[in-house]
């Protein structure tokens, strides 16, 4: 083996002798031989790769122990495998934290004209507002809603929550021996958000205190285990924004101009898999455990939920659902079926029907939301 000293080597893979010593304190990268006299470090040619490939992963932002385990993969293509991974739950969380960024950007838009109703807040605000302020002008919007939920073929108990209300539309779906409960707790937290129109401008703190009161509820229904819980979806009405909460493998979708669009992401580890490119989706489609789930209201270490806000359009039909739904019908039939039908309870008792049609091996529950104009 040929060895370097450690300035030689600094020199050949472009790093600083500090930058080595940093890596070998880290242990990300041992030298070879250590002088046991000097204390001189010693690298071997081999290893040049190695370091450079060190450097990168720093500078891709990894954190040490993650280079850890690379480093310790013999096998590029591993390595190679590994390091997709990360990036693909680095883009992930960097989505979640956009749709959070524009939330926050849309609701400090709005509060300002919310307290300042005129034309001279329109000007700095943009043209949205603009479109929303004369649309106020000429129409309001309003919700039309159903909910069926429904059994299923297969389960002995409907463990499966929902609501649908002028302003509140949520589904809930326990588990655990205590699911059925853990889904209404979680539900019931919500409700309040139905009584009444929230004040302008405070969308942001109702959303946080009724997160916290869902967890809360779900906490003490499960008792301090992460077997009992419930997956929530639920959107609020603003008056013309539907803020969503959600957490779990519930389901929100949009009908909008004949195209059907999932609004949501399911916390589950078959999508998280499938994000990170370790799964096909046909694999992911034949995975054993479908619906384990990353993130739940339940008795273990609390989770936070996704929020986005959703700005609405006359003709826009909501589809809230459980994972009992999209287990068997695709989303093309589910399309079919929301397109199909003209009135929101026809809807969901449809799409209820086609999970049982097609076995119906979960509980299924499905809230459908028509937004309509009517008469200021
Ligand atoms: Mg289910």
């Amino acid at each position: 083996m040929r060895m370097l000293t450690i300035g030689a080597f600094a020199r050949a893979c472009r790093l600083s002798p500090k930058a080595l010593r940093l890596y070998d304190e880290l242990e990300l990268l041992r030298p070879a031989r250590v002088d046991p006299d000097t204390g001189y470090r010693y690298y071997a040619v081999e290893q040049l790769e190695q370091a450079r490939l060190v450097a990168w992963l720093r500078r891709l932002g990894m954190p040490l122990a993650r280079i850890r385990e690379i480093r310790a993969l013999d096998d590029p293509t591993a390595a190679a495998r590994e390091i997709r991974a990360y990036w693909a739950r680095v883009e992930a969380e960097t989505a979640a934290r956009r749709d959070l960024a524009a939330f926050l950007v849309h609701h400090l838009s709005t509060a300002n004209t919310g307290t300042r109703p005129g034309t001279h807040t329109v000007a700095h605000t943009g043209t949205n507002t603009e479109t929303d302020l004369s649309r106020k002008d000429t129409a309001m919007l309003e919700l039309r809603y159903a909910a069926h939920s429904d059994r299923g073929l297969v389960r002995p108990a409907n463990q499966d929550t929902a609501y649908a209300g002028a302003r509140l539309l949520a589904v809930a779906d326990g588990f655990g021996p205590a699911g059925g409960p853990a889904s209404s707790a979680a539900v019931e937290a919500l409700k309040f958000l139905d009584a009444e129109e929230p004040p302008a401008g405070s969308v942001l703190n109702l959303l946080e205190d009724a997160v916290r009161g869902a967890t809360d509820a779900v906490r003490d229904v499960a008792d301090g285990t992460d077997e009992v819980g419930t997956t929530l979806t639920a959107l609020l009405w603003t008056g013309s924004q539907l803020a969503l909460v959600h957490i779990g493998d519930s389901r929100a979708y949009l009908l909008r101009e004949g195209g059907l669009f999932r609004i949501t992401h399911d916390h589950t580890v078959v999508q998280s898999l499938l994000d990170e490119g370790r799964l096909t989706p046909e694999e992911a489609a034949a995975h054993p455990q479908p619906a384990l789930l990353l993130k739940a209201l339940s008795g273990g270490a609390p989770a936070a939920p996704d929020l986005r806000l959703q700005e609405a359009r006359p003709g826009d039909r909501y589809l809230l659902c459980s994972d009992g739904l999209p287990a068997v019908v695709p989303d093309a039939g589910i399309r079919t079926l929301l397109t199909a039908a003209p009135a929101p309870d026809e809807a969901a008792r449809s799409l209820v029907t086609a999970a049982n049609d097609a076995g119906g091996p979960d509980n299924v529950t499905c809230v459908v939301a028509d937004v309509v104009e009517t008469a200021a």
